[in-house]
């Protein structure tokens, strides 16, 4: 939101906070924020939003951020997430503070904390199962069930506790659980539970531990380790803040404590958002992996042609609030369209492509036709377009039969070839079953663009290439992967029945100027008329392939302003 006086928006929540801090000198006047992502799958969008957040305020007020892995749960973390979560903060063009940390390099720490919670009666081991307990924690209504071992000796607690960490004892055997409140009106506060076991390897500790800490004891005594002084957090966490709190209590040494700030969770219209779903789309071989282009992840967005200036504005334009909402995914279609189009070479496409003879055009001759790069861009400059006797147009830029209102070409009718002549249709072909094979125009060498006889006017512009100079491609077009605003908000039905079976088409037959030859994975474009469109990482010298990015019509903005 701007502020019309001064064109700055104003403060959201968390940069009131933090300014009340500031003024305060609270942690001597440190602002310091993590990222804490699990590295159990790629990031997706919502992640871009919380790194945005985090790194962004650490940039405001001359902070830190960390980059902390929340690596506490073996069994579904691998090193390629990790790799993979480096590569997707920098390329948003974010850099953590000094090297990026584990919460697995605190597992020491964590555990003589957890002694020391023991010795001062705040923890016991319990030796029932998992289901068990969870079933005595009982409703919020009502008081829980205290466990038959909840007020076992310290003695026993602390070698039941060492035995549990030296794997003598299988998983699940027992947990050890926080002394706090089985009757608290908050469950999280009903005895949680702070260490299970688990024979797993770890992807950085190897076989050395065998009890692993849960999140909520982990996370904030990792908070407190690093000197964190905002964690902020997405709202379902609020429930947990007075456990996050109570922690800090048990182990803290002085005044310092972390605060922990909820904000609300980006939601994205037509999108899923959880790892375990797009783990899913990627196993079941739904998507061609975590970057396909139709994936809300950042890779998959970084394929299919965003750019990282138009996810920080996007992330910009959302804000932060404090309740949960549905962000329109055209919005953020709208923000790659936006920068694109001040930074992408326009550049001659055909995709589907018919052919059109001129028939008054001297055969074997070529003319370099000069057009402008970028209008958008002064500093973009012109290039030549080589034009010829035989070009291709878009198949559905010409009707032969077109209603009134239809600009393009038509049998009579006339067009401005862009950067070049106006043509007008004389004839054109079909096939026995209807298609158009060929158009024949002649055209008026007066009208040249830039020429003495350019100001002629006609409503129609069409993009096109020069036959004997275009080169081939393959383009993939890509639509949104669900068709239901919401796939995962169904009660009986699953997300992925409202997969969208269009959402990927291939055009194998498609013409390019020839200026495209040089194109390489990632090389961003505008094909004039058609949209935005990148060199796909598949492109080749020999077989160049392209994303559609965005199509160019800009249908959010016309529906919101
Ligand atoms: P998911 O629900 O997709 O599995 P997660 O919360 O389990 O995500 P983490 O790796 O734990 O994933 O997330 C790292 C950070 O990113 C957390 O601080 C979390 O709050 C934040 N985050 C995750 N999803 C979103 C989202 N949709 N919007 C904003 N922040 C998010
Ligand atoms: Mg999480």
């Amino acid at each position: 939101m701007e502020t019309p006086e001064t064109g700055k928006r104003s403060l959201n929540f968390i940069e009131a906070i933090i300014e009340e801090d500031l003024k305060n000198n609270k942690n001597e006047g440190r602002v310091h924020t993590r990222f804490p992502p699990e590295p159990n799958g790629y990031l997706h969008i919502g992640h871009a939003k919380s790194i945005c957040l985090n790194f962004g305020l650490a940039e405001q007020y001359n902070g830190l951020c960390n980059l902390r892995f929340d690596d506490t749960n073996p069994e579904k973390e691998e090193q390629e997430y990790v790799d993979s979560i480096m590569e997707d903060i920098r390329w948003l063009g974010f850099e953590w503070n000094e090297k990026p940390l584990y919460a697995s390099d605190y597992f020491d720490q964590l555990y003589e904390w957890a002694v020391k919670m023991i010795k001062r009666g705040k923890a016991y081991v319990d030796d029932q199962p998992q289901e068990l307990i969870a079933e005595q924690r009982g409703v919020p209504t009502r008081p829980g069930v205290e466990s038959p071992y909840r007020n076992r000796p310290v003695e026993e607690n602390l070698d039941l506790f060492e035995r549990m960490k030296n794997g003598e004892f299988p998983n699940g055997d027992r947990v050890l659980r926080a002394k706090i409140d089985m009757a608290s009106p908050n469950m999280h506060l009903r005895d949680p539970i702070m260490y299970r076991i688990l024979h797993e390897e770890h992807h950085r500790t190897g076989n050395k531990w065998c009890i692993y800490p849960m999140y909520d004891y982990a996370h904030g005594q990792s908070d407190y380790i690093e000197g964190i002084t905002h964690s902020l957090c997405t709202l379902e966490f609020e429930i947990h803040r007075p456990l996050y709190d109570w922690f800090l209590d048990q182990i803290a040494e002085g005044d310092y404590r972390p605060r922990q700030i909820e904000f609300a969770r980006l939601n994205l219209s037509y999108t899923v958002m959880s790892k375990r779903k797009l783990l899913q789309l990627v196993e079941e071989g739904l998507v061609s992996g975590w970057d396909d282009p139709r994936m809300p992840t950042i890779s998959g967005l970084r394929r299919r042609g965003f750019t990282p200036q138009s996810i920080r504005s996007f992330a910009d334009r959302i804000g932060i609030a404090k309740r949960d909402n549905v962000i329109d995914v055209g919005l953020l279609e709208f923000s790659v369209r936006e920068h694109l189009n001040q930074i992408a070479p326009r550049v001659f496409a055909v995709l589907d492509p018919v052919k059109v003879v001129i028939t008054n055009y001297p055969e074997g001759k070529t003319e370099e036709m000069e057009v402008d790069n970028n209008p958008e861009d002064p500093e973009a400059g012109k290039r030549k377009v080589p034009f010829s006797r035989e070009i291709f147009i878009e198949r559905n830029d010409f009707m032969e039969d077109p209603p009134r209102k239809f600009f393009r070409l038509g049998p009579g009718r006339e067009v401005r070839l862009k950067g070049a002549y106006i043509i007008k249709c004389e004839d054109y072909k079909k096939d026995e079953n209807g298609n158009i094979t060929e158009i024949y125009c002649t055209y008026d060498p007066e009208t040249r663009s830039g020429g003495s006889g350019a100001n002629r006017k006609v409503k129609g512009t069409l993009h096109w290439v020069s036959l004997p100079h275009a080169i081939e491609a393959e383009v993939r077009l890509y639509d949104r992967l669900f068709m239901d605003e919401d796939p995962a908000g169904h009660k009986d039905r699953d997300f992925r029945e409202f997969i969208n079976p269009d959402s990927l088409k291939i055009l194998t037959n498609c013409k390019l100027e020839p200026s495209l030859q040089s194109a390489r994975p990632d090389d961003k474009f505008q094909f004039q008329r058609l949209g935005y469109f990148c060199a796909d990482k598949d492109s080749t010298e020999e077989k160049l392939v392209f994303n559609r990015t965005v199509p160019l019509r800009d249908s959010w903005a016309k529906k919101n302003r």
